[in-house]
């Protein structure tokens, strides 16, 4: 079955577009409805295509920055070929701010490759693999640590079996430029990056920051690196942005295994002893997770179960049983 949304964007025709792509959903207050996903093009004639997707995480919002300013400095004769922006891609979340959809409870980034038949973020989840990212040569999914967490700016790339597809991933990884790179052998079939791998887009996702908010620095390697993406790949032919900067090295990181998350084994309320970035050793102090409720009661002191660098650490103090409190990655040494 075809998917039930829409497009008020005519993917053929040159020029700037703006518009909605149209999910029908009819409610108590409004018995026609759509629900209204923005959606821009940037053509000019023939050339690649590339998606620009963000607020795949509601929460998450450098990628929705950028990708929003994209949409009004880029014009059609700075580019060559097609531009695709997604700011809103599960706006249910996106407008509410959380990570997850209000209406469905759907985590997007854990619904590929969708349902046209299912839940509205299955339907957004199966137009975004069959119809975007089949169009797209190339694709960029923005992300961060949203609410909860904080990293580091970082790239996240997973292993291709066609040998001349992982070497343009590794180039896209490389023109972001972004200090750390996480480097996956095999990412799970749910989320974006498999829906690229299946439509063979030439894609990463990345995590720029976090914290519920958005900060200068964040922003400037988020929107330097989507330059620097769309200039190595020949889409734009012309910039904006008065500098894009000399890209610095990247550090490239792996996970193994769950040794490379710590977690609360304890409620309560969380004292990080290190920061985002940071190179750790294993059996250093994390940090310790307080009981204000029976306070004559000793911290849980929490140890780093393994030696490398903080990619991202827990942002509320409150914790639960179960909630992430770091992410540690290794020196990747495959390459
Ligand atoms: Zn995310």
């Amino acid at each position: 079955m075809a998917s039930p949304i829409t497009s008020e964007i005519d993917f053929k025709a040159d020029g700037k577009q703006t518009g909605y792509l149209r999910l029908p959903h009819s409610v108590h207050r409004s018995a026609y409805g759509w629900i209204p996903i923005p959606l821009v093009q940037i053509k000019n004639g023939d050339g690649p295509t590339i998606l620009l997707m963000a607020g795949n995480h509601g929460d998450e919002y450098e990628g929705q920055v950028a990708v929003t300013r994209l949409v009004r400095e880029l014009q059609p004769e700075q580019i060559r070929g097609r531009v695709l922006l997604l700011p809103m891609a599960n706006y249910p979340a996106a407008q509410a701010g959380h990570r997850t959809s209000p209406i469905d409870g759907g985590n997007l980034n854990r619904s590929f490759p969708g349902d046209p038949n299912g839940t509205i973020t299955q339907i957004i989840a199966d137009y975004i693999e069959t119809v975007l990212m089949r169009m797209a040569d190339y694709a960029i999914d923005l992300h961060s640590g949203g609410s909860s967490l904080h990293y580091v700016p970082t790239v996240l790339y997973g292993d291709r079996e066609d040998n001349s597809e992982m070497e343009q991933v590794l180039r896209m990884m490389r023109a972001f430029a972004a200090p750390f790179a996480l480097h996956f052998r095999r990412s799970s079939e749910i989320v974006s990056s498999a829906a690229a791998r299946r439509q063979r887009t030439i894609a990463v996702t990345v995590e720029m920051g976090g914290s519920g908010t958005v900060t200068p620095t964040a922003l400037q390697v988020t929107q330097q690196g989507i330059e620097r993406v769309m200039a190595e790949f020949g889409i734009l032919t012309e910039s904006n942005l008065p500098n894009l900067g000399t890209p610095g090295a990247t550090r490239i990181l792996r996970l193994t295994g769950q040794h490379n998350y710590l977690y609360a084994r304890h409620e309560g309320l969380f004292e990080p002893a290190a920061e985002i970035g940071e190179d750790i050793e294993e059996g250093q102090v994390a940090g310790w997770i307080h009981h204000p409720e029976t306070p004559w009661e000793a911290p849980d002191e929490k140890f780093f179960p393994i030696s490398g660098t903080l990619l991202c650490k827990r942002i509320p103090g409150r914790v639960q049983r179960g909630d992430c409190l770091y992410q540690i990655g290794q020196d990747d040494t495959t390459e």
